[in-house]
């Protein structure tokens, strides 16, 4: 894996203002999954793949990640960073919307990360749910969104990705096969270890 790329891959997004992962939320996501080792991961918006390469460092042999991207560019963009970093084998690019993608597939995953559309996170997590491996985790990204999730302001215009946001918690949160931490990393990350 060709770290130096991944470095200069990571500034040109950051520059770019793409909302890729941040070095704290990193750090929580690689201490988990250095235990799990996964065999397959289920990612949900790539951007220009730097998550998903960050992650696929910690993949059982023969691991792979599954990654859904709907913005063309960005696919063709991933597709050139993943083969630079020399990580090709390892990830494989959906492209689509992951809202169309997601009821289509039919795999086991031990690993879901969640990053895309705020306002669809409660049925990613349906999608996700229904094809998590037994002891399978399930992260999700930018769970607290800038402090309006866990704030009573909902005059937002972002509103609706705020009440799906809240959708999302109360759903891990009440459900009886898995422990769910919140953290404040980042933009909020959920992690959710089902049975
Ligand atoms: N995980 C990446 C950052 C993802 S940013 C990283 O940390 O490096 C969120 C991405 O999700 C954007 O590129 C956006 O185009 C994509 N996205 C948003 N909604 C989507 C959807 N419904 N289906 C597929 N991709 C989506
Ligand atoms: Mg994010």
């Amino acid at each position: 894996m060709n770290e130096v790329e991944l470095e200069k891959i990571k500034e040109k997004a950051l520059s770019e203002h793409i909302p890729i992962l941040m070095d704290d939320t990193l750090e929580v996501i690689d201490k988990i999954l250095k235990e799990v080792k996964p065999k397959r991961m289920l990612e949900i918006g790539t951007a220009v793949g730097y998550s998903a390469m960050c992650f696929s460092r910690y993949l059982d042999e023969d691991g792979t990640i599954d990654t859904i991207e709907r913005e063309h560019d960005r696919v063709e963009e991933a597709k050139e960073n993943i083969k630079k970093v020399g990580v090709e084998n390892k990830i494989n690019i959906l492209e689509g919307d992951a809202v169309e993608i997601l009821p289509t597939l039919n795999n086991k995953y031990d690993v879901v990360f969640i990053d895309a559309a705020k306002g669809k996170y409660p049925f990613f997590l349906e999608q996700s749910k229904r094809m998590l491996n037994k002891n399978g985790i399930i992260f999700a990204d930018n769970i607290l969104y800038k402090g309006y999730v866990m704030s009573d302001y909902n005059k937002h215009k972002q509103r609706t990705a705020v009440r799906n946001l809240r959708e999302y918690i109360k759903e891990v949160t009440e459900d009886e096969n898995c422990k769910t931490e919140i953290l404040e990393v980042g933009d909020g990350l959920a992690i959710s270890r089902f049975k």
